[in-house]
C-alpha cells in the first residue's frame, strides 16, 4: 500500500509514475473492507471512483491534470453527490439518491479529486460522538473502545485510519473540529459564507459550513482553496476573493499576538493533562517571542445554551421537509394524512433529532419566542461583538478544542446536557461566524490525542492556515 504523507508528495509520485490513481483506489477499497468493523463508511462508490481514477491517470500521463489530481476523498453522508445515495445517517433518507451534486463536490471533481464513498455521522449532524447514527456507531481507530467524536466522526476516523487521503465534514457547532481533536487529525471550519452550502443537507442554516479533515495544515489549505468562493446557488456565500491559501503558507517571521481565553483554561470541565499541554504550547510560543496573553470572556457559560436554542429552532424548520411526501421514508402504518406525517416522522427520525425538533418548535412558539429565540439572537450579537473586539487587538484566539479526549462508547448518551457541554469551546466560532481550526496538539499519558483550537477574524483563512502551519511545526 502506498504510504501517504501529504498531497504535494503524492502528486510528485503520481507524476513520476511510482503509483497510479487506480492503484490508490483499489488499495483503499481493500483496506476499507479490512477495517469494516470500525463502521466508518456507509457505502463506497467503487464504480465511479475507479472510473474517475482511470480518467485522472490518463490526464496525468498527458500532463493536463487538475490541482487535486489523485487525491482520494471521503464525503460526510450529508453532502450530495449526483447519482449517489445520501442519508444524513438517518432512516428517513435511507434509500434516497441525490439528483445533483453539492457545489463543493463539483469543484473537487473539476480538479480531478476522486470521491471514494460516504462516511457515517450523527443523524442530521446532531451529536458529538457519532452514536446518533441510524447505522450504528463509529469506532475511533486510535482506540476502538472510544468514540471518534461527532458529528463528522466517520470523516475524521477515515482520515485517521488511512481509509482516504482527506475528507469533507460539516461544522455547525464543532462537528469538524471536535472529531479532528478526538482522532488526531486537522479539521478546519471556514468563515460562515466562505464555502457554499448548496447540496449540504441543512441542519442550522445560519451556522452550517463544510470544511476539510486532513493529515496536515498544508492539505487543508489546498482543499480550502478549491472548495471556497462565491456560488450563485447559495446567497449566503461570499463574493470576497479567495486567496491562494496553498501558496505562501508562512507567517514570514511575523511576531504573533495571541489571546487565550482564561475562562476556557480555568474551566472545571477541562481535563488536567490537556490543560498542561495547552499551557506548554503557550510557553513555547512565548519563548519564540510571540505575545500570548490571557483575556476574559465572561460569556463562556452562555455559549452552549445560545447555540442549542438557535440551532434547534433552525433545525425544526429545516427538517419539516421530511414528511414522507416528496421523498424519503414513508410509514406503511398510516391511515390518513395526519397519521402519515406523525408515523413517518416518529419512525424515521431518531431520538436526538426528535428532541431537537421539539425543542426548536418550543423556542419558536408564540408564547416563548421572545423569551428564548429572541433572547438567544441578542446573546448571539453580544458574543459576536465581544469576539470581534478580542480579534481587533489580537491576531488569533487560542483555546483547547475539547474539554477532554475521546470518551468511551455509551458513557454520555444517556445525558444530553453532558453531551451538549462537549461543545463548550467550539460553538463560539459558529456563533460569531469566524474561521477556526483544530490541530493535533499532543497525546495524553494513555496515548489519546487532543487538539489545539485557533480562531481568526472573518475571512482570514490564509493567515489562520499559515499560523497553524507554524504552530504545527513548533509542536
Ligand atoms: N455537537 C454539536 C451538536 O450536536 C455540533 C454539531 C455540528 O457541528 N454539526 O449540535
Amino acid at each position: 500500500m502506498y504510504t501517504f504523507s501529504n498531497i504535494a508528495h503524492l502528486q510528485n509520485d503520481l507524476r513520476a509514475g511510482n503509483v497510479t490513481c487506480q492503484n490508490l483506489v483499489q488499495d483503499f477499497l481493500v483496506r476499507i473492507k479490512e477495517k469494516k468493523h470500525l463502521n466508518i463508511y456507509l457505502e463506497t462508490f467503487d464504480n465511479s471512483a475507479l472510473a474517475q481514477a482511470k480518467k485522472v491517470d490518463e490526464k496525468i500521463k498527458a500532463g493536463t491534470q487538475g490541482a487535486l489530481a489523485g487525491v482520494v476523498l471521503a464525503l460526510k453522508d450529508n453532502i450530495c453527490y449526483k447519482g449517489h445515495r445520501v442519508s444524513a445517517s438517518s432512516k428517513i433518507l435511507e434509500h434516497f439518491t441525490s439528483l445533483y451534486s453539492a457545489t463543493v463536490v463539483e469543484r473537487l471533481l473539476a480538479q480531478d479529486a476522486i470521491i471514494i464513498g460516504r462516511t457515517n455521522c450523527d443523524e442530521f449532524a446532531m451529536g458529538s460522538s457519532n452514536e446518533n447514527s441510524a447505522y450504528g456507531p463509529v469506532l475511533n481507530p486510535v482506540n476502538e473502545k472510544t468514540v471518534p467524536g461527532g458529528s463528522s466522526g466517520g470523516s475524521a476516523a477515515a482520515v485517521a485510519a488511512h481509509l482516504c487521503h482527506a475528507a469533507l465534514g460539516s461544522d455547525t457547532g464543532g462537528s469538524i473540529r471536535q472529531p479532528a481533536s478526538f482522532c488526531g487529525v486537522v479539521g478546519l471550519k471556514p468563515t460562515y459564507g466562505r464555502v457554499s452550502r448548496w447540496g449540504l443537507l441543512a441542519y442550522a442554516s445560519s451556522f452550517d459550513q463544510i470544511g476539510p479533515l486532513t493529515h496536515s495544515v498544508e492539505d487543508a489549505a489546498l482543499i480550502m482553496e478549491i472548495i471556497s468562493g462565491k456560488d450563485e446557488h447559495d446567497s449566503t456565500s461570499s463574493s470576497k476573493k479567495v486567496d491562494a491559501y496553498s501558496s505562501d503558507i508562512n507567517i514570514q517571521n511575523k511576531k504573533l499576538k495571541i489571546a487565550y481565553i482564561k475562562d476556557c483554561l480555568d474551566n472545571p470541565s477541562l481535563d488536567a493533562e490537556i490543560k498542561t499541554g495547552i499551557e506548554h504550547i503557550i510557553h513555547k510560543l512565548q519563548q519564540q517571542g510571540h505575545v500570548v496573553e490571557g483575556v476574559d470572556f465572561k460569556e463562556l457559560d452562555y455559549l452552549v445554551p445560545t447555540y442549542y436554542v438557535l440551532t434547534t429552532a433552525e433545525a425544526s424548520s429545516n427538517l419539516s421537509r421530511y414528511g414522507g411526501v416528496p421523498y424519503g421514508y414513508r410509514s406503511a402504518q398510516a391511515s390518513d394524512l395526519e397519521s402519515m406525517y406523525k408515523k413517518t416522522r416518529s419512525e424515521g427520525f431518531g431520538k436526538e433529532v426528535q428532541r431537537r425538533i421539539m425543542l426548536g418548535t418550543f423556542v419558536l412558539s408564540a408564547g416563548y419566542y421572545d423569551a428564548y429565540y429572541g433572547k438567544a439572537q441578542q446573546v448571539r450579537r453580544v458574543v459576536r461583538d465581544k469576539t470581534n473586539a478580542i480579534l481587533k487587538n489580537y491576531d488569533l484566539i487560542l483555546t483547547p478544542a475539547t474539554p477532554a479526549t475521546a470518551f468511551e462508547h455509551g458513557t454520555k448518551g444517556a445525558d444530553p446536557i453532558k453531551m451538549y457541554l462537549e461543545d463548550i469551546y467550539t460553538v463560539q466560532a459558529n456563533i460569531a461566524g469566524i474561521p477556526a481550526i483544530s490541530i493535533p496538539a499532543g497525546l495524553t499519558k494513555n496515548k489519546m490525542p487532543f487538539g489545539l483550537q485557533l480562531m481568526a477574524q472573518p475571512f482570514a483563512e490564509h493567515f489562520l492556515l499559515a499560523a497553524s502551519k507554524y504552530v504545527e511545526t513548533l509542536l
